[in-house]
């Protein structure tokens, strides 16, 4: 994809260092959340503003606002287009958002993050709530300011999925409630497995997850593998893919093996985004402008391929050459240690049937917190209440309950894209299976590359050329469709029925 108009080339060429200020921050973010020392939170506050600030400062440059307003006049191709709807998104959002109140709202999140970190720790509510309170105004505020359709809480879905309303998610929960919340409640039972009780070694775990991606197609010269408390994936431009596992307790080595397949999903995203985009504000498109999508990615590597039972027949020998105390385990044992369904309190350690009740639990609450239905400090027991009715469990305390998640140090309408991901990852996998064969097989053969293939050419290189509607209907022929994932969780049925 090249560039054609004039005006574009000036565009590109300024955009070069508002890019170059955006990786700094992704680094910046990176090193906070793997390497960060103790007491250099307030100092990289500080730093992370300024840069923030700088970013602003370039992106509202009026003679680049002037030459956007240019170019979109003119008869541009595709990519063009979507470039100039790119840098529209991102200037609405700095024109809308005076640049003091940004900078209070960078320094707010670095201090809340490290709050709820304390307030986690200990199971305190009352060390975060104040700061919860904070974002919760900060988010009425951008809403404001941004301006919504229906309702405040439409804006903030918008910054995470463009396009996308809180009524669309309503079709999508009321799906869900439906059609999967029967099925859990049938089979959820408070089961275990002996597996989970054995220890690892986690030099030797990590040995076999690198292995696993590599596998998969995880380049490590473009990527690299490291532990922190929450796990993510961060992209510093397409060539530099971090993925992050956690290993909290020694034991039950499918947390972090499945965590960090589920990183992966998110990492080949973005190292198959076409060559092209790199050094455009369609390179990192893919993140900021859907996250259901890309989170369908990881979800797809980790549900549809890790919890298979191909997966497990296929890596079995090598699992236990990596971890011998597991030897008396069968794959069968594996896969029923894989793909246990019960009422979970943590969501992300939930089981791929309980895990959509987690993020309509939050969905209710954070939309009911930014429109002032709930008063903050009544959070824990409004959270363990929606616990009880959906899932049937009480948390034994807040670290395990409304403390568990750090996305509401920063920001609300994050949550809903995961689900949208978990529902999408089941209708991927059959337009896959439609075109290129059945997806066990390829694992079975250890054979990825016609699969991370397949998601490069109909997803991946596209980055965030198209909506994420338009991608949608342009992968799959047709639109969100809760129906492919309730078939989907017929498994369970048939594993624990
Ligand atoms: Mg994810």
């Amino acid at each position: 994809m090249n560039i054609k108009s004039t005006n574009m080339k000036k565009i590109m060429e300024k955009y070069t260092t508002i890019h170059a200020l955006g990786m700094s921050t992704g680094l910046g973010l990176w090193d906070m959340r793997v390497n960060m020392l103790k007491d250099a939170s307030e100092d990289r506050g500080k730093m992370r503003s300024i840069i923030t600030g700088l970013y602003q400062d370039m992106m509202l440059n009026k003679e680049f606002l002037d030459l956007i307003n240019v170019a979109e006049k003119e008869d541009l191709t595709l990519y063009e287009k979507a470039i100039i709807r790119s840098l529209k998104r991102e200037t609405k959002f700095y024109l809308a958002i005076p640049p003091d109140v940004l900078k209070e709202y960078i320094k707010l999140t670095t201090v809340a993050y490290n709050e709820w970190v304390k307030a986690r720790a200990k199971s305190d509510f009352s060390i975060f709530e104040p700061y919860l309170g904070k974002i919760a105004e900060f988010s009425r505020k951008f809403a404001e300011l941004l301006r919504y359709e229906n309702e405040p809480y439409d804006a903030m879905l918008d910054r995470y999925e463009e396009g996308i309303l809180a009524r669309d998610f309503d079709e999508m929960f009321t799906g869900i409630k439906k059609k999967i919340v029967p099925v859990f409640k049938k089979l959820a039972d408070d089961r275990s497995h002996a597996l989970e009780n054995e220890p690892y070694n986690e030099e030797r775990l990590k040995d076999f997850i690198i292995y696993v991606v590599r596998k998969f197609g995880y380049n490590f010269n473009r990527g690299r593998l490291d532990k922190t408390t929450h796990p993510f994936t961060m992209s510093i431009g397409m060539n530099d893919v971090r993925i992050t596992t956690r290993y909290e307790g020694g034991k039950d080595f499918r947390m972090p093996l499945l965590g960090s397949i589920h990183e992966f999903g998110h990492a080949i995203y973005d190292m198959q985004i076409d060559p092209s985009l790199n050094w455009t504000p369609l390179a990192s498109g893919s993140i900021t402008y859907s996250l259901g999508i890309h989170e369908s990615q990881s979800r797809f590597w980790e549900n549809m391929v890790g919890r298979s039972r191909e997966f497990i027949e296929a890596f079995h020998d090598v699992l236990i050459a990596f971890m011998p105390n597991i030897a008396m385990y069968g794959t069968e044992e594996i896969y029923r240690y894989f793909n246990i369904v019960r009422p979970n309190y943590i969501r992300v350690e939930a089981d791929e049937l309980c895990y959509p009740m987690h993020i309509l639990l939050r969905y209710e609450l954070e939309r009911d917190m930014m429109n002032e239905k709930i008063n903050i400090s009544e959070l824990p027991q409004v959270w363990n209440e929606k616990m009880e009715n959906y899932m049937g469990i009480i948390p034994p305390d807040d670290a395990r309950g409304c403390l568990q998640d750090p996305h509401w140090s920063r920001m609300f309408g994050y949550f809903p894209t995961y689900a949208m991901g978990t529902i999408l990852a089941a209708q991927i996998k059959r337009k896959l299976e439609n075109e290129i064969g059945p997806l066990g097989e390829f694992i079975r053969a250890k054979n990825f590359g016609p699969v991370t293939n397949w998601q490069k050419e109909n997803i991946h290189k596209y980055s965030s050329l198209y909506t994420p509607k338009e991608l949608v209907k342009t992968a799959l022929g047709e639109p969100m469709n809760v129906e492919y994932f309730a078939k989907h969780v017929k498994k369970y049925v048939e594993l624990w029925s």
